[in-house]
């Protein structure tokens, strides 16, 4: 029997928690024990109740992580609950491994095996564990609902007895995981709906979404999928180009990311003047610098009349489904380090070597590890 903890979440305003009882059941039903502690779930509307119902041990704080073999979350486990935790463990949740170094350094030292969610490799094979994806739509989701809330003008085209109304013109930059939901979720809406992205691939997928792509001479295919940094050069045809379609936009949604490096800007505080006053930027990079100059992460500014919304932690906005994609996401992992009931993984796999980041006593994750050693 595989002894399964999950405790509450400790980041101010992490309203999702890593287990849903759903999840739990399936857990249990494959041998599992799980303990939980008391109100993990209450911020994401699922009760102690609920999870004692589907088989879990609802317990206080101290005894959360008493003899458990893997401990779940959703955000980094605090160092000071190591001394909590057995030196056997397996911890699995995300990590930010660059946001804090010396506490990658405390789970080495600690010897537990560490397996950060946002370092699942991006095959085929791992798309079910894939909580970056599945946290990316709930993220795309919700930026283009803040879009609309904070714009001064109706998204759809209407038509009715004190005029028509012309649809908003909407620009999502990066089209990823985050950025193809924005589309369709603006397309719902009634928008007019732009997209850009330096990868060829998202303009096709844009397209299929009824989006109009705007193209330019800038193809940055990077490694797995991702985008590649792009040259000094490259960067400034791009923003050239991009400004005078920028000032034409009623809304400009930005997502675009390059792993393990600060967020491109793609929106100047020049482009952004070029907007007509009332009209809104709700910039998903602010976590990692953002994509338009003006963006202040975790606040709502308006310069010259326009909105820029750095929102910050979006999943945990919609916390019923975030956490039920991510616990899915979990489960999938799990039966990953399980056989007949027990505990039993193959670090040899190539999904477990990739999101590995310490293990016995050693920083496995080579960024990571350079990181510390810096
Ligand atoms: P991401 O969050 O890393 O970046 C978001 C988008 O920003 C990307 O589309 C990227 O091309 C774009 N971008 C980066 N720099 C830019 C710039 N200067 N200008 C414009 N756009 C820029 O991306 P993501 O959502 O994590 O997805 C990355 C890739 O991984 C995609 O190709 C996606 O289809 C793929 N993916 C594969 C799997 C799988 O096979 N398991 C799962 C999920 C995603």
């Amino acid at each position: 029997m595989v002894h399964i903890a999950v405790p509450k979440e400790t980041a101010p305003g992490e309203r999702r928690v890593a287990l849903t009882p759903e999840v739990v059941a399936r857990l249990v039903k494959e041998g599992c024990a799980v303990r939980l502690e008391a109100g993990a779930g209450a911020s994401a509307f699922f009760t102690d109740e609920a999870y004692r119902e589907a088989g879990a041990e609802v317990v206080p704080a101290e005894a959360v992580l008493e003899g458990a073999q893997v401990v779940l979350t959703v955000g980094p486990l605090e160092a000071s609950a190591l001394p909590h935790v057995s030196h056997e463990a397996i911890l699995i949740g995300f990590q930010y491994p660059h946001r804090d170094p010396k506490r990658v350094e405390a789970l080495a030292d600690w010897g537990i095996s560490t397996l950060a969610m946002e370092l699942i490799p991006r095959i085929t094979r791992a798309q079910s564990m894939d909580a970056l994806s599945s946290q990316a739509t709930v993220a795309g989701y919700r930026a283009a609902l803040i879009a609309a809330q904070l714009s001064s003008r109706f998204f759809p085209m209407l038509t009715t007895a004190a005029g028509t109304i012309r649809p908003a013109r909407l620009m999502v930059m990066g089209v990823g995981v985050a950025g193809l939901q924005a589309i369709a979720t603006a397309k719902r809406l009634g928008a007019n709906v732009w997209a850009y992205d330096v990868r060829k691939a998202a303009a096709e997928q844009a397209l299929s979404l009824g989006a109009k792509v705007i193209e330019l001479p800038i193809s940055a295919e990077g490694e797995g999928g991702y985008a590649r940094e792009l040259t000094p050069e490259e960067q400034a045809i791009q923003l050239e180009a991009l400004a005078r379609q920028v000032g034409q936009m009623d809304v400009v949604i930005t997502t675009a990311q390059i792993p393990g490096r600060k967020a491109p800007v793609l929106v100047t505080a020049e482009m952004a003047g070029r907007m007509a006053p009332g009209s809104v930027i709700v910039d998903l990079a602010a976590e990692s610098g953002g994509n338009c100059e003006l963006t202040r992460p975790g606040e709502t500014v308006e310069v010259g009349g326009v909105r820029v919304a750095g929102p910050l932690n979006l999943p945990s906005e919609l916390p019923v489904h975030a956490s039920e994609m991510y616990a899915k996401n979990l489960y999938n992992l799990c039966k990953l380090l399980l056989k007949n009931g027990e505990l039993a993984p193959d670090w040899s796999d190539e999904i477990l070597a990739g999101a590995l980041l310490t293990h016995r006593h050693e920083i496995t994750h080579g960024p990571t590890k350079s990181l510390v050693g810096a």
